[in-house]
């Protein structure tokens, strides 16, 4: 199969992209193994679709070779869908996860068990050639915990619960089975095969 780029900066991203996409028969290298710098891009769109088709457009134009490009967020009920396609710029450019999750967690001071829903959200956007675009977008339901706990993961993980344990407790594996970027890969895995061979696989059912 074709070799795609993925179109991050993220190295937490760019590992997690790799171990969900070999599995599934889909070889992906980061533009900086191929020597492409993808430099930084301005994120404006509205929705994490548009975000990840801007990030996808922008490395396609650099390496005209197929890419994939994720734009994912952690949106909270009780904040009314933040801090959604702002994740990554909660609490400052600056601030490192400690301090945003200590934000976050003091934003839903005082807010009950049964009002801490949430969901992780990932869009995927493939671009294969100048005229193949394939949208795909995961979700994963959960929670947000009162405290953090685990060291796995990135990012929000330690305060996202999934069943009562935090995907900072879970393996890599644990939790690419159950994530929103592990359900869109798997997603446009199917689309791939679909665009490519005109059939689904069975493989990882
Ligand atoms: P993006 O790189 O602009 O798509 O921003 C994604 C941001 O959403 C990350 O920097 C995290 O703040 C958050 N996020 C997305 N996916 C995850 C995840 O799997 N675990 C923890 N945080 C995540």
């Amino acid at each position: 199969m074709t070799e795609f780029i993925i179109a991050t900066n993220n190295r937490h991203k760019v590992v997690e992209i790799e171990r969900i996409l070999t599995p599934l028969g889909i070889t992906a290298v980061t533009a900086g193994e191929r020597g492409i710098d993808l430099g930084d891009v301005v994120e404006d769109g509205e929705t994490f679709a548009a975000n990840a088709y801007i990030k996808a457009k922008h490395a396609y134009d650099l390496c005209h070779s197929p890419v994939i490009a994720d734009d994912s967020g952690l949106c909270i009920d009780a904040l009314d869908g933040r801090p959604g396609i702002y994740s990554a710029r909660y609490g400052g450019e600056n601030s490192d996860y400690a301090e945003k999750i200590g934000l976050l967690l003091s934003e839903l001071d005082g807010v009950p068990e049964s009002e801490r829903g949430a969901h992780y959200a990932c869009a995927v956007c493939c671009i294969l050639d100048d005229d193949t675009v394939i949208a795909v977008e995961g979700r994963c339901e959960g929670s947000i915990a009162f405290a953090p706990s685990g060291n796995g993961g990135f990012g929000y993980d330690p305060v996202f619960l999934k069943d009562g344990v935090s995907f900072g407790e879970l393996s890599g594996e644990q939790k690419d089975s159950l994530s929103h970027r592990g359900n869109a890969l798997r997603m446009l895995r199917d689309e791939l095969y679909q665009h490519m061979f005109g059939g689904r696989t069975d493989a990882d059912k």
